[in-house]
């Protein structure tokens, strides 16, 4: 009798993402092993796995950014497939590239597509070679002669803005208001690219004044086939970090979101795309301009789960698996509204960080209420990793259900031991501009000054 061997799952990330990755995994009956920190050897979810292993000390280019430590690792626990997570080592091609010719898959594009998405000028060459808008500005990088960079500008008009193009995390970007100040302004971006990117490389485009944050969800298979599975709002940013998202945006057109739906699910299969992605937007006056596309899932995969009833996580790692898409485009409904809030360990007021012991949790429930964390009453916040400690995910019928139920939820919500942004969650998800919908990128900073 042949038996085939069960398939082993590695996780290289920690939190709550690996115990979502954890839960998926073991869903598709894979036995699932963790990677873990010094630092986080005693956090509870890793009883989760079927198996653990120390990859090194707390910090994290030693652990969770360290490529030779988690290959071995996974190695040693002859992992199958290593899903990365989001953060970390999921978008470099590097760890892409180590996985594959330790012959493991990873949950995830091909190295070579991720090289190719990471890099915004080309990700931009492609995405407009693929029919999908793009801000207007430079076709390409920037000469680095600040006498060939002013047509540029001016054609592109007045405001813009230079990124890198190696650029993330909100880094290196600089606005440019008069054509004055041009050459200087490229100068500094480009010094900040090499830096930050290890790549001068930079690009123009127009700056927006007051768009929104608009996503696009896609899955896409090995098999030539692709499909978007909604929209998310991610508006509520406070320096370039999310902190509220929802699916789907309030107030746009279907029609078009499906017609830019439908021309990134095109685009994933012209570039060869294989897994989860997101095409992030900026949208303003009626029109979406393509930004950039992160290769990974993201934090704010949820509120899609919440209304297609789709498991993402899963349906990513079958994608890795080799298995076809298990539906078409017509099969995917988009039912009622979902909304996340971020729940952070830090300030609500200064957002200084809030490392330390959770002394007591109460955590909400009730219909359609979900929380995403791996922490618990006794659990460690530790200083070196980001602050987010939970997800907080209300699905209503619609929105206003979907506000109420996510008013009700933070508000029921108890951390002690250490100090959250929930008490912020409970004046953003009453506040009437966001009760409205639409609001741009800049609301959130504008009320926290006390502007909007
Ligand atoms: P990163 O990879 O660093 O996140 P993005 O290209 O996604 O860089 O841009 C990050 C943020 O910068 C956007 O969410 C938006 O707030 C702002 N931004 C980027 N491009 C523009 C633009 N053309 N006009 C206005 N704001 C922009």
């Amino acid at each position: 009798m042949t038996e085939t061997r069960q398939k082993t799952l590695f996780v290289a990330n920690r939190g709550e993402i690996a115990l979502r990755i954890i839960r998926a995994g073991r869903r598709l009956g894979l036995r699932v092993a963790c990677g873990f920190s010094e630092a986080d050897r005693d956090a509870s979810y890793l009883a989760a796995a079927d198996d653990a292993i120390c990859i090194g000390p707390a910090a994290a280019s030693k652990s969770y950014l360290n490529i030779a430590a988690i290959i071995s690792a996974a190695r040693l626990l002859k992992a199958d497939l290593i899903h990365p997570g989001y953060g970390f080592l999921s978008e470099k091609p590097e760890f892409a590239e180590a996985v594959e010719s330790a012959g493991m898959t990873l949950v995830g594009p091909s190295a070579d597509v991720m090289r190719r998405m990471g890099d915004k000028v080309e990700a931009k060459a492609a995405m407009l070679a693929a029919g999908v808008p793009c801000v207007p500005g430079s076709k390409g990088a920037l000469p680095a002669d600040p006498a060939g960079m002013r047509p540029i500008a001016e054609e592109t008009g007045f405001p813009v803005i230079l990124k890198a193009a190696g650029g993330g995390g909100g880094r290196g970007m600089r606005v440019v208001r008069r054509a004055e100040e041009l050459a200087e302004a490229a100068m500094l971006t480009r010094q900040e690219a090499e830096r930050f990117f290890g790549n001068a490389e930079i690009y123009l485009e127009k700056f927006l004044e007051r768009p929104r944050h608009v996503e696009i969800q896609i899955m896409a298979d090995a098999h030539g086939h692709a499909v978007w599975l909604g929209d998310r709002d991610c508006s509520m940013q406070r320096r370039h970090q999310k902190l509220i998202e929802e699916a789907p945006a309030p107030g746009i057109d279907r029609a078009l979101v499906a017609e830019i739906g439908a021309r990134c699910a095109r685009s994933c299969v012209d570039i060869g795309y294989v897994g989860a992605g997101t095409f992030e937007f900026l949208y303003e006056d009626g029109q979406f301009y393509f930004i950039e596309m992160n290769t990974r899932i993201q934090v704010e995969h949820p509120v899609t789960e919440m209304v297609t009833g789709l498991d993402i996580v899963a349906l990513q790692i079958e994608m890795a698996c080799g298995k076809p898409l298990p539906f078409v485009q017509d099969d995917i409904v988009s039912a009622g509204h979902a909304i996340e809030c971020r729940i952070n360990a830090e300030d609500p007021e200064t957002f200084a960080p809030s490392p330390g012991r959770v002394t007591a949790l109460h955590l909400p429930g009730g219909p359609g209420v979900r929380v995403d964390t791996h922490m618990n009453s006794g659990g460690a916040v530790s200083a070196h990793y980001d602050s987010m400690i939970a997800k907080v995910i209300a699905h209503g019928a619609d929105r206003t259900e979907a506000l109420a139920r996510a008013r009700a939820a933070v508000a029921e919500m108890r951390v002690e031991g250490i100090s959250t942004n929930l008490s912020l969650h409970r004046d953003l998800i009453a506040e009437p501009g966001f009760a409205a919908g639409g609001v741009s990128i800049h609301h959130l900073e504008r009320l926290l000054k006390g502007k909007a």
